[in-house]
């Protein structure tokens, strides 16, 4: 098991990957892992997240208050998004948050990430909703992220960027790469004229293989209301308007009824 020392190490090597992979500009993103039920490691606001060293991170308690933190070095200030994901989702171990370039653009743009267009994708995230804009620092992010929590891993924040969370620091920091990736090949096969989207059979197929995987963390296949009755869910509730043929924006009928869908859930 990892000591503390070596866990703040492993923050710096990520906060590198986050920076290097452009997915935050300047001293923007933060990063935090659980040590326990009272105590988080997180990054400190105003510092860029590519040049930490280990006595860069501070320790915070539950409430996101200060435990220690070296002279000159504050936390987050998105530390209360980071603490109330830890509070509803006891299985998450670390939280990770950035403005990637694709995911923020959907995130600004209002578009949920819903079509099926990869297997990696359907298997590992369903699918990524927006949760509603909410002014940083404040109690709106966090509420407006909760609707979300008990049902993905991760989620776009509206006008913002996007927001990771897993059992690992590793896991919380792909969840963030795979997010960007799936947005990416998203935003470019629209360019191409449209992705061709896997069938409902086909997504079913990959629920299947995640089932039988057992991988852990929440995930739209295993709560939408169609699933219930034996349907496919999620990818195939959006998918309802498969039929609805002809828009040339069928994406943004998908998102609108994936909306609606995730509205009716209460969620
Ligand atoms: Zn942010």
């Amino acid at each position: 098991m990892q000591n503390e020392y070596e866990i703040k190490k492993e923050i710096c090597d990520i906060g590198k990957r986050i920076y290097n992979r452009g997915m935050v500009a300047s001293n923007d993103g933060n990063i935090s892992v659980k040590l326990n039920d009272h105590e988080f490691l997180c990054t400190p606001t105003g510092v860029s997240k590519g040049f930490m060293t280990p006595e860069f991170i501070c320790k915070v308690n539950e409430k996101g208050e200060v435990i220690q933190a070296n002279p000159g070095f504050k936390p987050s200030s998105e530390i209360k998004m980071h603490m109330r994901v830890y509070k509803e989702r006891p299985d998450v171990q670390s939280v990770v948050h950035a403005h990637p370039i694709y995911a923020t653009s959907f995130a600004i743009a209002g578009i949920p990430l819903t079509q099926p267009i990869m297997p990696e994708a359907v298997i590992a995230l369903g699918c990524v909703p927006i949760a509603e804009y909410g002014t940083p620092s404040t109690e709106e992010i966090p509420d407006a992220v909760s609707k979300y929590l008990q049902y993905f891993d991760a989620v776009l924040l509206e006008n913002h960027g996007a927001l990771s969370y897993s059992d690992s620091l590793l896991a919380a920091y792909h969840k963030m790469e795979s997010v960007e990736f799936y947005a990416q090949l998203l935003y470019q096969s629209r360019m191409l004229g449209g992705p061709k989207e896997l069938s409902k059979q086909q997504v079913e197929r990959l629920y299947e293989i995640r089932r039988q995987f057992g991988m852990t963390g929440k995930h739209p296949a295993d709560v939408c209301v169609n699933n219930k009755d034996g349907k496919p869910s999620c990818h195939s509730c959006g998918g309802n308007c498969h039929s609805a043929g002809a828009s040339d924006d069928k994406a943004a009928v998908i998102a609108e009824i994936t909306k609606k869908v995730m509205e009716q859930l209460g969620m």
